[in-house]
This record gives structure tokens, C-alpha cells and sequence, in this order.
């Protein structure tokens, strides 16, 4: 029994850098993420170099789509978000190996 000190591990921790930066994780993930990346220099560079990718491609999704927007539009910008949030995840998955 390792006790209370649970590790997260790279993986764990690539998995949770996209949503740890959009502060979408539980405060307890943040706090063993946080840790992690204060030991691990991988995961430190990785959460540096995701961190400018989701801030590049938040600036470019900055413009917020007026209301009288059709739906359609609205429903296409929101598949662009989850197609950010794969794209990082990609991008992630691939540094890994
Ligand atoms: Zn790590």
C-alpha cells in the first residue's frame, strides 16, 4: 500500500494537460497534475508547448458568433472546439511514443 500519496503518471497526466489549461479538471487532478509537472520535465514542456497551442488556437476562436447566428453556424464553431480539443489530444498522444 503506497497510502495517500497517489503518483499520477504521464500518461494520466498528458490526458489531463488540454483540460487542465481550459480549467475543466477537479481540483483534485489539478493538485497531483501540478505536482507532477513540478518533477517531471517532460510533462513540464509538454504543458508549456500545449499551453501555446490551445492560446494560439483560442485567439483565433476569440470572435464570438453574434445570436441572430443560425444554428447551424453556432453547431459548426462548437465541432471546431471538439476538433481542437482532438487535435491536442493527437498531438499529445503523438509526442508520447
Ligand atoms: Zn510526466
Amino acid at each position: 500500500m503506497k497510502g495517500d500519496e497517489i503518483e499520477m503518471d504521464c500518461n494520466k497526466c498528458n490526458e489531463l494537460i488540454s483540460d487542465y489549461i481550459d480549467e475543466l479538471i477537479s481540483q483534485e487532478d489539478k493538485v497531483e497534475l501540478e505536482k507532477h509537472i513540478k518533477f517531471c520535465r517532460q510533462c513540464a514542456s509538454n504543458y508549456q508547448l500545449t499551453k501555446q497551442v490551445v492560446n494560439t488556437l483560442n485567439k483565433v476562436e476569440e470572435v464570438e458568433p453574434p445570436h441572430d447566428l443560425s444554428a447551424n453556424i453556432t453547431t459548426q464553431i462548437k465541432q471546431g472546439k471538439a476538433r481542437k480539443r482532438n487535435f491536442i489530444k493527437k498531438f499529445l498522444t503523438r509526442k508520447g511514443d
